[in-house]
């Protein structure tokens, strides 16, 4: 045994030092290419969400959706009429958080400097050589310096900040609210063939389900199923995550960070506007932000 504890030792260094490298190398890399990067990961990310969003409407409305339900029926329509108004808002809060300009560069030239006696609230950016408002942090993707910089969302294809994090978190909400609903359907038809069990491997290799004419059907709607569940899960973590940021008036990129804390009604209010939760039943609710991301009331100032 003690003579494999050096080679082992040995290996584990080694190992350690090479994903150092990689790690070095993937960040100069990014620091290198920066645009190049960006113009891969942003189109390939909206890409793989496109057709995620695609396959789950075509398959549960057009194909799950009629053996559920009478097609000429009203429940029919009406899910119908669901699924369009969570794809819509899908798609309207990407394109408007994708679209929104959420830099310190998109305020008018004259809040771009801080004001008299506000200066040494501000904070001197290296890279972008200049003052930037409280809150505001450098994103070495968009180059920018990112108001109540939250973090780079690759999927939205932009820094989440001060003036896009209402879209982001309408985004997250119908994300999961078509998910769940897909689940559902999926659920059902599920429970109707008996497909939960079958396609786990396990369970097939102790029945033999060689003579089931529907073994490939039951297969393909279990192993759907259970992706679905998947991705439910992922945009409700990341709603509740945000939510919980939201109401503390934290960000994930200083998530501990409490000291801007004024209540949770207020902390909302900041973030999705002085329409607050109404914002979630349309992305083109327009909802004015009580302030332009550049003064922040401190906790202990209020
Ligand atoms: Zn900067
Ligand atoms: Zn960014």
């Amino acid at each position: 045994m003690l003579k494999f504890r050096r080679p082992l030792r040995t290996f584990c260094c080694w190992s350690r030092r090479m994903c150092f490298r990689l790690e070095d190398g993937i960040l100069l890399c990014i620091r290198r290419h920066r645009k190049e990067c960006v113009g891969l990961l942003h189109p390939l990310s909206a890409l793989f969400l496109l057709s995620l969003i695609g396959f789950t409407f075509v398959y549960d409305l057009w194909f799950v959706l009629p053996l559920l339900t009478d097609p000429q029926g009203i429940w029919h329509k009406l899910n119908w009429l669901l699924g369009i108004y969570v794809v819509f808002n899908i798609l309207a809060n990407w394109w408007l958080g994708f679209t929104s300009n959420t830099t310190v560069g998109s305020l008018p030239p004259k809040r771009q400097h801080p004001e008299a006696g506000e200066a040494h609230l501000w904070h001197y950016c290296t890279t972008c050589q200049k003052l930037v408002p409280p809150r505001s942090w450098h994103c070495r993707l968009c180059n920018d310096c990112i108001l109540k910089r939250d973090h780079h969302c690759t999927f939205l294809g932009n820094c989440v900040g001060h003036n896009n994090q209402r879209y982001f978190l309408g985004f997250l909400f119908h994300l999961t609210l078509g998910t769940g609903q897909a689940l559902v359907y999926n659920a059902m038809l599920s429970w109707k063939h008996n497909a939960f069990l079958v396609s786990d491997p396990l369970f097939l290799v102790a029945h033999d389900y060689r003579d089931d004419p529907l073994l490939d059907w039951k297969i393909t709607v279990g192993s759907i199923f259970k992706l679905n569940f998947l991705l439910f899960l992922v945009p409700l973590g990341m709603f509740i995550l945000q939510m919980v940021m939201v109401s503390r008036n934290s960000t994930c990129y200083l998530i501990m960070d409490r000291s801007y804390d004024v209540g949770w009604r207020r902390n909302f209010e900041m973030v999705l506007g002085r329409r607050r939760f109404w914002t979630f039943f349309s992305a083109t609710i327009a909802s004015p932000l009580p302030n332009d991301g550049t003064k922040w009331i401190c906790k202990q100032n209020v």
